[in-house]
C-alpha cells in the first residue's frame, strides 16, 4: 500500500522518486559531449529532447513506506530486450536521446547487464548521441559496477530524505547507512551523485533541519513531494498536501537566495528557468507525451516509468518496433493526448500556462483512477511559486534601484541580499 516511487531520478530515485527529469532548453552549442555543450570554454548543461526510461526490473531490496514502484518477483530485463530497444529506436525519432535506468532498483540487473547494455545503446545508436543516467538507492553499488558506469559517464540520482533518523523513519531502518556506503563507492570511482529528498506530510515539519543537512554536507537538493499513486489504497497516508508543498517551495526559494553560492536547489532553479525562458524545462511543465517513454522489464512500452507494471497503460512492445503513430494511437497514447487537450481548456486563462502546461498527467490522473477530471493536483503549489517568482521578478525589475538587484556589494559597501534576478542570472548561466 504504497504511495509512490522513491528509492533508487535525475531526474535521476531507484525505486525512485518520480523524477521530473529535465528537458529541452535550446542553448546553441558548438561541440556536443555527453550531457554538456561547450560554449566559450565553459561547460553548460544540455537537455535532450527525447527521453527513454529503461526499467530493468521492478524488484527492489528496500521497503520505503511510501514507494509504489516496486514489485516482488519482477523479472530482470534481458539483453535481447536491449537489442530490441536498439532496433526500435533506429527508425523511431531522430533526436538526441537520454536513457535513464530506473526502477524498481536498476542495480539488481547486475554488472553483466550494464557491461553489455551500455556499449550496445551507445554504439548502435550513436547517431542519436545517447546519454545515460541512473536512479538508484545505491545499496547494490560495487566497484565493478561503478567502473562500468564511470566509463559511460552515467550520472547517478539517489534518494535520502535528510538526516539518518528522518530518512530511516520513512525508508526503513538501515536505509541511510546502506545508501551512504554505495555513495562512497560511487564517489571513489568519480561518479556524479545527486540526492532526491522526498518530503512527506510527516517530514515536512523538519524542513529547516533537512535543508541544513543538505547544506552542511554539500549536497545538491532536489525535492520530491510524496504523492498519491494510481496503485495506492490509502493515498492520504504520506502525501504532502498541495498547500504545504507550495509553502515548502517558497521556503526553499528564500533559502536558495540566502545561500545562493553554497547550494543548488534544483526545483527552484528549474522553476526560475521556466519563468525566465517562458517555457517548461522539466517534464512536469511540458507536454511530455511523445517525448518520454518507459520500457518495462519485458519490453512493454509505457508513457512514463510511473505507469510501468500496469497493463492498461501499455502502448506497445519494443520487439514489434512500433512507430510514434502506433504508440500514440494506443489507448494509453490517446489518454495522454486527451490530457493535453484538456489542459488547453482548463488552464486556458492561467497566466502560467506556457511554462506549466497543467503539470504532470500522472499526478492529474492518480486521484481519479486513470480518468481526466482535473489538472495536476499540485496546481495550487505551482501557482503559488510561479506567482511568487514572477511578482518578485517584476518588483525588482520595476521598483528597486539597479544595485539592489545584484548579488554583489553596492558602492556603499553594503552587502545586499541576492534577489530573484541574481538567482535567474546564476541559473541561466550555468
Ligand atoms: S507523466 Fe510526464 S510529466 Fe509526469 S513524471 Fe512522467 S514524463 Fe514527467
Ligand atoms: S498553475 Fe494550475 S491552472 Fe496554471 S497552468 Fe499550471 S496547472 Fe494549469
Amino acid at each position: 500500500m504504497s504511495l509512490q516511487h522513491t528509492g533508487s531520478s535525475f531526474s535521476p530515485n531507484g525505486p525512485v522518486a518520480p523524477v521530473p527529469h529535465s528537458y529541452p532548453l535550446s542553448i546553441p552549442h558548438r561541440k556536443y559531449e555527453n550531457n554538456y555543450t561547450v560554449k566559450k570554454g565553459k561547460k553548460r548543461v544540455m537537455k535532450n529532447p527525447f527521453h527513454i526510461m529503461l526499467i530493468p526490473t521492478l524488484g527492489c531490496p528496500s521497503k520505503c513506506s511510501y514507494c509504489w514502484s516496486s514489485e516482488e518477483g519482477s523479472p530482470i530485463m534481458s539483453i535481447d530486450t536491449i537489442r530490441d530497444v536498439v532496433t526500435w529506436l533506429k527508425d523511431f525519432r531522430n533526436d538526441r536521446v537520454t536513457f535513464t535506468f530506473h526502477g524498481g532498483e536498476p542495480l539488481l540487473a547486475g554488472p553483466e547487464f550494464y557491461r553489455q547494455a551500455l556499449p550496445l545503446l551507445s554504439h548502435e545508436l550513436h547517431l542519436l548521441n545517447p546519454e545515460f543516467a541512473m536512479q538508484t538507492n545505491l545499496w547494490r553499488m560495487t566497484p565493478e559496477i561503478a567502473r562500468i558506469l564511470a566509463e559511460y559517464h552515467v550520472p547517478i540520482g539517489s534518494s535520502i530524505d535528510g538526516p539518518e533518523t528522518i530518512t530511516d523513519s520513512q525508508r526503513g531502518a538501515g536505509y541511510y547507512e546502506k545508501t551512504m556506503r554505495g555513495y562512497g563507492i560511487a564517489k571513489a570511482h568519480g561518479l556524479n551523485v545527486r540526492f532526491i529528498c522526498t518530503f512527506t506530510n510527516k517530514s515536512i515539519k523538519y524542513r529547516q533541519e533537512i535543508f541544513e543537512f543538505f547544506l552542511k554536507n554539500g549536497f545538491t537538493l532536489k525535492l520530491h513531494p510524496a504523492l498519491p499513486s494510481l496503485r495506492s489504497e490509502n493515498p492520504g497516508q504520506w502525501a504532502l498536501p498541495p498547500e504545504e508543498y507550495g509553502d515548502l517551495l517558497v521556503f526553499l526559494l528564500d533559502k536558495s537566495l540566502e545561500h545562493m553560492h553554497e547550494i543548488d536547489v534544483m526545483n527552484i532553479n528549474d522553476l526560475c528557468r521556466c519563468v525566465f525562458t517562458r517555457r517548461g524545462t522539466v517534464c512536469t511543465f511540458v507536454d511530455c507525451m511523445g517525448s518520454t517513454f518507459a520500457v518495462g522489464p519485458e519490453g512493454s512500452i509505457y508513457p512514463c516509468y510511473r505507469f510501468v507494471g500496469m497493463p492498461e497503460y501499455v502502448m506497445g512492445n519494443v520487439r514489434d518496433h512500433p512507430g510514434m503513430n502506433d504508440l500514440m494511437q494506443s489507448e494509453a497514447g490517446k489518454l495522454m493526448g486527451r490530457f493535453k487537450d484538456y489542459v488547453d481548456t482548463a488552464c486556458g486563462e492561467c497566466r502560467h500556462i506556457k511554462y506549466c502546461r497543467g503539470g504532470c498527467p500522472y499526478n492529474a490522473m492518480a486521484p481519479t483512477p486513470g480518468e481526466i477530471r482535473g489538472v495536476d493536483s499540485h496546481c495550487v503549489a505551482y501557482k503559488r511559486i510561479f506567482d511568487e517568482i514572477n511578482d518578485r521578478f517584476n518588483k525588482e525589475m520595476f521598483e528597486l534601484p539597479m544595485m539592489e538587484m545584484s548579488a554583489f556589494p553596492s558602492k556603499s559597501k553594503k552587502v545586499v541580499k541576492p534577489g530573484i534576478m541574481a538567482l535567474m542570472h546564476k541559473v541561466v548561466s550555468q
